[in-house]
């Protein structure tokens, strides 16, 4: 620890964002010229600030057990080729995660106890990027290759982790996708503000490189390529498919023309936004805007509206207002808040809490022009609706973000055969091993929506149960037991 007064002499200070009326006229991240070398001029002070603690709970904080304080120092004296290599040993892709990681690990930092914690995301995203711009980011293929195959399917942080771990550890990987693109909801779901794809593209090179195999375009379970066919040709299958079921609505009117799932929505705006044309694309410009659900995938729907020229954008949120205040005789930090606040929260928008959708209100033609809403309350654990608060927004373009119940069933996971858990997820054992001799699961498939973090440490757990089922025994790390 290089400066054990950092954390008395220096408050936390992180990256500023680019003015909201400058931003929401591009697709460009939010940080000027990207975070990673916004934050140079105030890093290593930052970094300072870590305490080394005897016992770091950011650790544990950390899905993947990042090992914070080691390249917290590292960045602090300077060497940003040995912080990159500490960082790349538990996370294959801080890329990711720093720049979109809710962060556990802040939420641990045993400084946040009597002052705000250390800006542990930010000092990821700087590492990371600093290793792209002076090259240390470079392949690392297999010294020996093992003669075995494993097919990964799905592209996502969970799939690619997998994908990477395995490739490295000597075997034969080739990575299906159905998207045109490899990246999962990195590509897909998350828009540019929040993370420009040039960041995947790059990992996906280096990854090409190593040898890692993408066949995109290829829905597996659809066609020839059948759950039979994989398990034929592959030693072992990784199930990464994602939670791709939405929760829908169904009040009356749902079947009007202009309500739509997120999903439907964000994929289009991100291939436009990069330049690709979408026939018939689902857009906001100057409609008022209706948005269900209060989280990332909400917060996204709201950026991507602002940034297309919505007249109004109303956010709705079943749970009530969080409040972030202590509770008396309560001296230890607070519950995080419920709701996730994201930049685009800065950029406009209104936010309505306590509320319940009872219908769709549509015009002549069959659209909808009108939500019809309820003040609601949880009450002795049930929801309950104050009568009399029934009121009508206006609603041209409706977009549901209320989160996803599952991976699709039909064709892959009903081929292969494997069980499901009482939540509709693929189920799997302590190695992430599944009932089906040599097919796996990881992310979003077993564990149900999560978060990128815990999809690329699951993907690497599972690439260490995979590395025992085909070798026997691994050195592959495998940060987290599935719950
Ligand atoms: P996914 O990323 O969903 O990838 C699964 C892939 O499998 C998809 O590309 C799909 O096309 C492919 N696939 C499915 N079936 C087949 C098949 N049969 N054959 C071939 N390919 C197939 N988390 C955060 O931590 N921070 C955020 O800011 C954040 N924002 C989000 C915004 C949105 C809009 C959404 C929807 C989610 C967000 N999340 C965020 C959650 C996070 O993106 C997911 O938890 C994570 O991507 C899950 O990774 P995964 O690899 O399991 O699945």
């Amino acid at each position: 620890m290089a400066d054990p007064k950092g954390f008395l002499k220096n408050t936390r200070e992180v990256a500023g964002r680019r003015p909201v009326e400058e931003r929401v006229n591009d697709w460009d991240e939010v940080y000027p010229g990207g975070i990673g070398r916004a934050l140079l001029p105030i890093i290593n002070v930052q970094a300072s600030r870590c305490m080394d603690c005897g016992i770091p709970f950011c650790h544990s904080g950390c899905p993947l057990g990042n090992i914070i304080p080691e390249w917290n120092d590292l960045v602090w004296r300077d060497d940003w080729e040995g912080a990159i290599e500490r960082l790349h040993a538990t996370n294959n892709f801080p890329e990711f995660t720093g720049r979109l990681c809710p962060a556990p690990c802040e939420t641990a930092c045993v400084l946040g106890i009597n002052q705000p914690a250390v800006t542990i995301k930010n000092i990821e995203v700087s590492i990371i990027d600093k290793a792209f711009e002076s090259g240390f980011v470079r392949p690392q293929p297999p010294e020996w290759l093992s003669g075995k195959t494993v097919a990964v399917i799905g592209s996502g942080p969970a799939g690619l982790a997998a994908a990477q771990q395995l490739t490295r550890a000597g075997h034969t990987v080739a990575v299906y996708e159905r998207a045109d693109k490899p990246g999962g909801l990195l590509r897909y779901g998350i828009p540019e503000f929040k993370m420009e794809k040039k960041h995947l593209d790059k990992r996906l090179e280096q990854m090409k490189r190593e040898g890692t195999v993408f066949r995109s375009g290829v829905e597996v379970g659809q066609g020839d390529l059948t759950g039979d066919r994989l398990r034929d040709r592959y030693d072992a299958v990784v199930i990464a498919t994602g939670s791709t079921v939405a929760r829908d609505l169904p009040v009356p009117g749902r079947e009007l023309k202009g309500i739509h799932q997120a999903m439907e929505f964000l994929p289009q705006a991100n291939r436009v936004a990069v330049g690709e044309e979408v026939e018939g694309q689902i857009r906001a410009d100057g409609k008022h805007v209706v948005i269900i659900g209060g989280g990332d995938t909400g917060a996204d729907c709201l950026g991507t509206s602002i940034r297309q020229g919505a007249a109004s954008i109303t956010q709705l949120e079943i749970m009530p207002q969080p409040t972030e205040e202590r509770p008396t005789g309560q001296p230890w930090p607070t519950y995080p808040m419920t709701y996730r606040v994201s930049s685009a929260h800065e950029e406009g928008g209104d936010r309505v809490y306590a509320v319940s959708t009872k219908e769709f209100v549509g015009d002549d033609d069959g659209n909808v022009r009108a939500l019809r809403l309820v003040e609601v309350a949880f009450e002795g654990g049930k929801l309950v609706e104050h009568e009399g608060t029934e009121r009508e927004i206006p609603a041209d373009l409706v977009l549901f973000a209320m989160g996803f119940v599952g991976p699709e069933q039909p064709g892959l996971i009903e081929q292969l055969g494997v069980d499901l858990d009482e939540r509709g997820n693929v189920k799997r054992a302590n190695d992430y091993a599944t009932n089906v001799d040599g097919v796996f699961v990881a992310g979003d498939a077993g564990r149900g929506q999560s978060l990128i973090v815990w999809a690329i440490a699951e993907g690497r757990s599972a690439a260490a149960a995979v590395d025992t089922f085909l070798s026997g025994s691994t050195q592959l790390p495998a940060p987290i037991p599935p719950t």
